[in-house]
């Protein structure tokens, strides 16, 4: 962590579950300064492209012990106007919150609090939680990487479908919340054909969304052997394009840039023409492909709740 920041983050040797957020210290990153916080560990959504997976393996969302008391105690230290995003390396509405409802229960102490809130999630369940996202400012970031139902049940099986999550980004729309949606990643020819990203894009935005993030797949062992199983006719293509072309970054196999750039340039302008911002993510392409006040979407997250 950067020096300065620990006088931003507050008080971080006492926090035990919100943590200053540091996308495992990649020099790519151009997030705010924000803290994460993530009610379960795991991810029942066992998308065949996590990164998380090689730092905590595969296995599905378990509740933190005694998160919320935690939390309440984190909550002392925070420092009030940094953004909390949930989550960043799991989902916050995996399906056992339809029934647990620990994210609902957080999402409650932040907003008795006022805090700054960004949800990223692949679930609609969301959705149900609007009306204490609108007691505190905050902001969603969906992330739909393809309206491919079938596609998505193969890189994504145990998340809701993306015309579920469409339809969500549509609710929170409807209902005041600034939303927005991650394309992200985008894997090689999986989900990068520029026509259905154009079709994506158009659909997103007529949904109400205000900003898209987009970004790559990055490639580590893990993720390389699961896309090998479920699509054995791409092993060729990833191994030349990510293992014999492309480039290691922080421990990440890269596509060669000029790929990147010319699988990303159409998300970024398609967006722009629609009127949303946009941005990469952990990509080092430079302004072209920063086209928002932030990356991640905390610019969406108004100065006051939205009632
Ligand atoms: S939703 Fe996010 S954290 Fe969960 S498996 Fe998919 S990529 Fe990983």
């Amino acid at each position: 962590m950067r020096l300065l920041d620990e006088r931003v983050y507050g008080d971080v040797k006492r926090l035990k579950v919100i943590r200053p957020f540091d996308p495992w210290g990649s020099p790519l990153c151009t997030c705010p300064l924000k803290y994460s916080l993530h009610p379960y560990t795991g991810c029942s959504h066992f998308c065949l492209y996590c990164y998380a997976t090689s730092y905590i393996g595969r296995k599905p969302s378990t509740p933190k012990r005694d998160f919320l008391k935690r939390l309440r105690e984190d909550l002392r230290h925070v420092n009030p106007r940094l953004t909390i995003e949930l989550s960043t390396s799991s989902d916050p509405y995996p399906p056992l919150e339809a029934w647990m409802g620990l994210t609902r229960m957080a999402l409650k102490l932040l907003a008795e609090r006022g805090l700054r809130v960004l949800i990223t999630t692949k679930s609609d369940l969301v959705v149900r939680d609007i009306d204490v996202l609108k007691a505190t400012p905050s902001a969603v970031m969906i992330t739909i990487t393809t309206l491919d139902d079938n596609l998505a049940s193969k890189l994504e099986p145990g998340a809701p479908s993306p015309s579920r999550r469409l339809r969500a980004v549509e609710k929170l729309s409807e209902a005041g919340v600034p939303v927005g949606v991650r394309v992200d990643p985008i894997l090689p020819g999986l989900n990068d054909d520029p026509q259905m990203i154009k079709q994506l894009v158009e659909a997103v935005a007529s949904a109400g969304a205000r900003h898209i993030v987009t970004s790559t797949l990055k490639l580590r062992p893990d993720i390389y052997r699961r896309l090998r199983d479920a699509f054995p006719e791409l092993e060729p293509v990833y191994r030349r394009l990510y293992y014999s072309e492309g480039e290691v970054i922080q421990g990440y196999r890269y596509l060669p840039r000029p790929i990147r750039e010319k699988i990303l340039e159409p998300v970024i302008d398609y967006a722009l023409e629609k009127g949303l911002t946009a941005s990469v993510c952990r990509e080092g392409l430079g302004p072209r492909f920063l086209r928002g006040p932030t990356c991640d979407g905390s610019h969406l997250i108004p100065v006051r709740a939205s009632r």
